[in-house]
């Protein structure tokens, strides 16, 4: 084990993608910002508790995390949506978790991994600099942080490690394929889900390494071959989805979207069954999908199952959509949070089934906002909400890392279930 002071950050090649902040102060009311122990004592010493009339942090378990107001704002959030600390001392003073978003870094023994998140709204619209220009002040960030490399111990299924040469393989494998333009973005997603599929039911004890990359060629090819059928049939998966596999996908939709808010988990034990309570009787009306939708977070109007069922794919500024989602798929892949220590310690197979699912809560989501907009088909806008719903949850929610989820994902690749999924809620209509 080694710290990674000097170690150079990896920034995720996503082509076309930038970002710039361009001071929406969406993050400053979503998201969760934790402090290290010297970040807490430089508030203390600069009295921000004296000058905010409130205190600056608060205890949440063994962590300390910035404040927020009743509304949901961090309490350092002007009413001009500028942050105070910035303000009065300038970036350099601001916390490293509010520094550092949307990108994230995490230490491996080569460096630091850059990856970039997707619930910020610069990022899904592809706003400001190009993203390889972030490098340096990623990488000064990136050497300020007290974390220490974890030696990656990433499987392929099961309890069978995966070697470095597999994973960066795949990876590179994966990232060329959805590079070609031969396919439509949807047939590609089909790929990625029956590959996923493929290597779930495959015996890979002694299918290693060049071998295993070899299978993975194999598969990617035969699977895109048989895309070349219109995408959008049933030829591209023999069959639909059945009504089990749906109420699973839509229970994975909850898993995604379920954001817990700060005052939330500041609750005492009370209002935390509660609350357990309320997630219980929503995810029993997921499982059964008919009736009202359990309005998701941010949205109030109401909504059935058969209406978000209702909703036809977009015909027009479908490249948007195209663009917007390759560039997401493209980001997860490059900045490795598909499996492994990216991807709540979980078995590469199963993060390619995750990451395919991943997109059918998009398509789902994506259609629950354009029937909440009152409309029957959907718009690029639609998409773009539905990805920063997904995104925020992706990889923050405990619930989407444990077992049960392991085991939902398990269930739906057989029959190729996340294939048909993908199928079923692709955005695009196909002519
Ligand atoms: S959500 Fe993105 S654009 Fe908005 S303030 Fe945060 S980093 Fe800046």
């Amino acid at each position: 084990m080694s710290t990674l002071r000097s170690l150079p950050v990896v920034m995720p090649a996503v082509p076309n993608q930038r970002w710039s902040c361009h001071s929406c102060g969406d993050c400053c009311r979503t998201l969760v910002g934790h402090l290290f122990p010297h970040e807490r004592n430089r508030l203390d010493a600069d009295g921000w508790a004296e000058k905010l009339g409130v205190a600056p942090y608060i205890r949440l378990g063994r962590q300390r995390v910035l404040n927020k107001r009743p509304d949901g704002a961090c309490v350092f959030l002007d009413d001009k949506n500028r942050c105070r600390i910035h303000t009065e001392l300038g970036e350099d003073a601001k916390p490293l978790a509010c520094r550092i978003f949307p990108f994230t870094v995490r230490p491996t023994e080569q460096g630091w991994q850059a990856a970039l998140r997707f619930d910020c709204p610069s990022a899904t619209d592809s706003r400001g600099d190009p993203i390889a220009r972030h490098e340096r002040e990623v990488q000064t960030l990136a050497d300020s942080m007290p974390h220490i490399a974890r030696r990656e111990r990433t499987r392929l299924k099961g309890r069978l490690k995966a070697s470095s040469h597999e994973t960066e393989g795949l990876t590179q494998r994966l990232v060329r394929f959805f590079d070609r333009d031969n396919l439509p973005t949807g047939a590609k997603v089909v790929v990625l889900a029956r590959l996923a599929s493929a290597l779930a039911n495959a015996r890979l004890t002694k299918v290693r390494d060049d071998r295993f990359l070899e299978l993975v060629d194999i598969l990617i090819g035969g699977f895109a071959a048989e895309s070349k059928a219109p995408f959008g049939r049933p030829s591209t998966t023999a069959q639909c989805a059945s009504p089990r596999q749906y109420a699973m996908a839509r229970q994975f939709v909850l898993a995604c979207s379920e954001h817990v808010s700060l005052s939330e988990l500041k609750q005492g034990v009370v209002h935390r069954w509660r609350k357990r309570a309320d997630q219980l009787s929503r995810a029993k009306r997921f499982l059964r999908g008919s009736g009202v939708v359990p309005p998701l977070r941010g949205f109030s109007n109401q909504v059935t199952f058969e209406e978000v069922s209702h909703v036809a794919g977009a015909t027009q500024e479908t490249h948007e959509i195209d663009d917007l989602l390759m560039r997401y798929i493209r980001a997860r892949l490059a900045g490795t949070s598909v499996f492994g220590a990216g991807y709540y310690d979980w078995p590469v197979v199963s993060g390619l089934g995750a990451l395919a699912m991943c997109i059918v809560s998009i398509g789902w989501v994506a259609r629950y906002v354009a029937a909440h907009d009152g409309r029957g088909f959907l718009k690029p806008s639609d998409v773009n909400s539905a990805v920063r719903v997904i995104d925020r949850g992706v990889t923050r929610v405990r619930a989407l890392g444990t077992m049960t989820e392991r085991g939902r994902i398990a269930y739906l690749m057989e029959e190729e279930g996340v294939a048909k999924l993908v199928d079923a809620f692709w955005m695009v209509e196909m002519k």
